[in-house]
């Protein structure tokens, strides 16, 4: 039972709109499709385990606090005795590990930062947290490989590492232990998820404003800016999709808003943003039906 959903992190899609509307570094880039690529892994995780029968809670996406330090969990399951702590790592290629240290394979060998201190850290911080609650729990931290195209050379024996191979193992063997959970299962979960941070200190964005964006609407399924108004559906000219264009606008009105939140939503300033729509009635009709006004005449906005 799914008790806090996965939703898409607010800075992956600022991150998306920004690569495509302005010309991001090529680290800025690098850090964006690594961004991309965990939420994918997770997502892949999620619908593995989204139909067990046992009886287990699932957090998903925590950002949680103890001490003055952030850590973030990535799967919480709650099951009758143990608390098990996922973190998903959707790496593909060749890794190996030597010394303690994993190294991304390539022409230069990369070291990159060590997943399973990681993973100690987070197992430290949250025993922290939950005895600070009042609860003396057993914990079992996992770390979940989860790319098919995952490989790691001389993998430790005595880690919890779980590979792509064992995943689903890894799932039924859960599904399979015994867990009843009760009214403290019950609490538990819900004093976690109360403790839950919203804003997120872990999405470092690039620096951006609104005149380097390129205006105009893109394309839902390919995100080309080359799209045509056609009566009441926006055509993509390059791979042929069709939207109604209502849909189109509420959408772009909504990465507005998610880019620029100080900025005022106003007809005009919307017009300026889509470009493509030629007709600012429309612009008005879209806002007036789906949005708050606020304020009177030219000084008219929308919430
Ligand atoms: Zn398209």
């Amino acid at each position: 039972m799914i008790l806090k959903n996965r939703s898409e992190p607010d800075g992956l899609k600022i991150l998306r709109s920004l690569n495509v509307r302005m010309n991001l570094t090529e680290e800025e880039k690098q850090y964006y499709l690594n961004q991309e690529k965990g939420y994918e892994g997770e997502k892949r995780f999620d619908e593995l385990t989204k139909n067990l029968g046992n009886d287990l809670y699932f957090l998903n996406d925590l950002l949680l606090k103890t001490n003055n330090t952030h850590f973030q969990i990535d799967t919480l399951i709650i099951s009758q005795s143990t608390i098990y702590l996922i973190e998903i790592k959707n790496y593909n290629g060749d890794y190996y590990y030597k010394s303690d240290n994993f190294y991304k394979m390539s022409n230069k060998d990369i070291e990159i930062q060590n997943p399973l201190q990681q993973l100690k850290r987070s197992k430290s911080l949250l025993l922290q947290f939950l005895r600070n609650l009042g609860y003396n729990v057993h914990i079992e931290p996992y770390l979940v490989f989860n790319n098919p195209e995952f490989t790691l050379y001389q993998a430790p024996l005595n880690e919890p590492i779980i590979f792509p191979t064992q995943v689903n193992r890894f799932i039924e063997k859960l599904d399979n232990t015994p867990s009843k959970l009760n009214a403290w299962h019950k609490k538990l979960a819900e004093q976690i998820i109360s403790r839950h941070i919203t804003e997120s200190p872990y999405t470092l964005l690039p620096s951006y404003n609104y005149d380097q964006q390129q205006k105009g609407i893109t394309c839902v399924t390919c995100h080309s800016f080359n799209v045509t108004v056609n009566a009441k559906k926006l055509v993509c000219d390059k791979c042929g999709n069709q939207e109604e264009i209502i849909s189109a606008i509420l959408r772009n009105v909504e990465e507005f808003k998610l880019l620029f939140p100080h900025r005022k939503i106003t007809t005009s300033a919307i017009q300026d943003w889509c470009k493509v729509v030629p007709s600012k009635k429309l612009i008005w009709r879209v806002l007036k039906g789906n949005y708050k006004a606020i304020g009177f005449g030219k000084w008219m906005y929308y919430k």
